[in-house]
């Protein structure tokens, strides 16, 4: 597999998609949106999303305090999960908000370095690796490389072998520095992964990326 590999995958699905919009907000946004979309749908997640921001009233200050806790386990009950990611969003906000400004915060996590912020989120349980990854790559625009299921499935697909999420994410990101560049492979895979290269039943025939694709051209 040659040097420019995942940029020549993003070539052809730029091509093929066009460009595809996504609206990124800050940080904190990023990272709890990305907590509530563990396990379920887009719809779902987004909906939760929006019921939370309103429980707290527009103010992720909120999330530390203690008497919030009851409705926004409430708020984000159609994200499932919702007593543990509750538990996470609140030991979220105890360990940034307390007698801490939201903005001030957002400031300071700009400044620190990828790698330190990984194991800063990763140590608050809830918060794993992809959670984090799409914090970083959606809210500060900085280059990491979110992988979730669907990503992991397709990767594994056109190398046609088995690897990590954790080595499919280190080998994406060491191919390609770019933040813009990530978010649209991630984008376009996600894409590729609904519309064409499904779980159950792949549609090789109108695949953008066959002739790259391993285990298509092993057949
Ligand atoms: S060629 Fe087939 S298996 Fe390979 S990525 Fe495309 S749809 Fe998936």
């Amino acid at each position: 597999m040659n040097e420019n590999y995942y940029e020549k995958i993003l070539d052809r699905l730029k091509k093929y998609f066009g460009e595809i919009e996504r609206r990124d907000e800050g940080f904190f946004h990023e990272l709890i949106k990305a907590t509530l979309s563990q396990n379920t749908t887009d719809t779902n997640s987004i909906q939760a999303y929006k019921n939370l921001i309103k429980t707290i009233d527009n103010n992720l200050e909120n999330l530390s305090n203690d008497k919030y806790y009851d409705e926004i386990k409430d708020s984000i009950r159609i994200a499932g999960l919702n007593n543990q990611k509750a538990r996470t969003l609140c030991a979220l906000g105890r360990k940034f908000f307390t007698g801490q400004k939201y903005s001030d915060v957002e400031e300071r996590i700009k400044k620190v370095d990828v790698s330190e912020i990984i194991s800063e989120f990763l140590a608050i349980d809830g918060i794993g690796l992809k959670t984090i990854s799409c914090a970083i790559l959606f809210g500060l625009h900085r280059c990491a490389f979110p992988v979730d299921t669907h990503i992991s499935r397709i990767t594994q697909k056109i190398k046609n072998e088995k690897i990590s999420k954790l080595n499919i994410q280190k080998e994406i990101e060491g191919s390609i520095q770019n933040w813009e560049k990530l978010k649209a492979l991630h984008l376009y895979l996600i894409e590729l992964g609904r519309g064409i290269c499904r779980a159950k039943k792949q549609n090789c025939q109108i695949c953008p990326i066959r002739e790259l694709c391993e285990d298509y051209r092993s057949r």
